[in-house]
């Protein structure tokens, strides 16, 4: 896998054999989150299940930042959650509830697991002050009237651990106002001291106040995968501050190495540019849906472009994708019905196709050429073909995560009256009763059963039901 502190491909070797530790960085919940954020969670979910497929055990550990995130990330704005608090007039948590639960359904319509901990910032404050007094204890961090800092020229390498030069606009004075509480230009809150009608404030060694964004991840990371852990992940935009930050605070407490592998995914783009509200062009997984697209279209349109280039959305990319999804989903419906699955033997010519693309820095745009390979074995007239090609499939679909497998058995599912129905009509073909069997062809599809006639017998999938329009 690539890591952004290495900048190239190394080979992955887990602190702890058979293990894998990742934190992601996960929303900050003051708003919807569009697709461009939401695509961030499904390159991290394929990368779980890699390590998964692989054998590995892997522990997912994912926050929530429901305080301390700054407009324009720098340290003189107002928090995201209070702004958008003051704006919708409710309350923090009750704006954190709302919308970290539409980020979970929207996770679930891309088929992206659960993390096995999801970690809230204000339910960690403690852990958060005692990472903060370590700083402090060790010279890294400084109390000023208006909160605490970190110094950042106390810890060599800063802003260049992961391949992000300080930005020259970022220099001093000549973009963001430099705050004369701090040392330096560079050094980034820890703690903030509560300002007049701040709706969230802790108690703390400094006094009421909030926490600083970067602080969160690095205490919740530790908390939960220990000093050091496997892969951290997170947006091209985190690289600097954020995760520069993150290094230079837990590095700077534990003296130990924080992070061994740093996977950060390109940005989203649409039409070839950037999303911005301004444009218009921010979508969500609801925007998409009333178009008529299945959100997993737009899951494969990601898996289709690989996380280390930027993802161009269009809608005629989508809808290559949807096109896609329901071809594979009728091939499998086809196949099977008449053939079962059989999991794939370790030295199939496809298997090992797969893997070798997966394991290439999780190159997704090959794997799926691979599964093209697993799809085309569907048609084959030899039903041991069909049979390899279903369990390929569904062997490949544990990475790619569309859900094949659950979908096909709820589209092959036949309840008892259709069963009858289904075994009326073949009986009425083998009797040459074509009129009859017309007639129950269309009692079928309006159960939901769509009915094909192939050289093997009748074929059927599911398609939603239909009420007998009257005539
Ligand atoms: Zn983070």
């Amino acid at each position: 896998m690539y890591d952004s502190a290495r900048r190239e491909v190394v080979p992955f070797e887990p602190l702890r054999a058979g293990h894998v530790g990742m934190y992601n960085c996960g929303p900050t919940v003051y708003d919807w989150q569009h697709i461009g954020n939401l695509y961030a969670y499904v390159v991290a979910d394929v990368a779980r299940r890699t390590f998964e497929y692989a054998g590995y055990e892997v522990r997912q550990v994912m926050n929530i930042t429901d305080v301390g995130h700054i407009v324009g990330d720098v340290d003189e704005g107002q928090d995201k959650m209070e702004l958008a608090a003051r704006r919708e007039r409710k309350d923090p948590q009750q704006l954190a509830t709302m919308y970290t639960e539409r980020f979970f359904e929207d996770r679930r319509k891309l088929n992206i697991q659960a993390p096995h901990v999801v970690s809230k910032a204000t339910e960690h404050i403690p852990q958060m002050i005692a990472l903060i007094e370590a700083l402090l204890a060790k010279g890294h961090a400084y109390a000023a009237a208006d909160g605490v800092y970190y110094d950042v020229t106390t810890f060599p390498g800063y802003g260049t651990r992961l391949n992000a030069e300080l930005p020259e606009e970022r220099q001093a004075g000549a973009r963001i106002e430099v705050n004369p509480n701090k040392r330096h230009a560079y050094d980034f809150a820890l703690w903030r001291a509560a300002k007049p009608g701040d709706l969230q404030q802790w108690d703390s060694p400094w006094g009421r106040g909030n926490p600083g964004w970067h602080i969160e991840c690095s205490a919740m990371s530790m908390a939960y995968l220990g000093e050091t852990f496997d892969i951290h992940s997170g947006g091209e935009d985190h690289l600097f501050p954020h995760h520069e930050c993150e290094i230079a605070q837990s590095e700077g407490a534990t003296g130990r190495p924080f992070v061994r592998y740093w996977m950060h995914v390109r940005f989203l783009q649409v039409d070839g540019r950037g999303m911005h509200k301004s444009i218009g062009n921010t979508y969500l997984v609801s925007d998409l849906e009333a178009k008529g697209f299945d959100p997993l279209a737009f899951r494969l349109l990601g898996l289709n472009s690989g996380y280390r280039k930027p993802l161009n959305f269009t809608w005629r990319g989508l809808e290559d994708e949807q096109r896609r999804l329901d071809r594979w989903r009728s091939a499998i419906a086809g196949a099977a019905l008449a053939a079962k699955a059989t999991a794939p033997a370790g030295d199939d010519a496809v298997r090992q196709a797969f893997v070798a693309a997966i394991g290439d820095d999780f190159n997704t745009p090959r794997a799926l050429a691979v599964a093209e390979d697993a799809v085309a074995l569907l048609s084959s007239p030899e039903r041991a073909d069909r049979s390899r090609g279903l369990g390929l499939l569904f062997d490949i679909d544990r990475v790619l995560g569309l859900g094949l497998e659950s979908w096909c058995e709820g589209a092959t599912a036949v309840d008892d009256a259709a069963r009858a129905l289904l075994a009326e009509r073949q009986a009425a073909r083998a009797a040459g009763d074509y009129a009859r069997s017309d007639k129950l062809r269309d009692e079928l599809r309006e159960r939901g059963y769509l009915v094909k006639d192939t050289k093997e017998g009748q074929r059927w999938e599911r398609v939603p039901a239909r009420t007998k329009r009257n005539s």
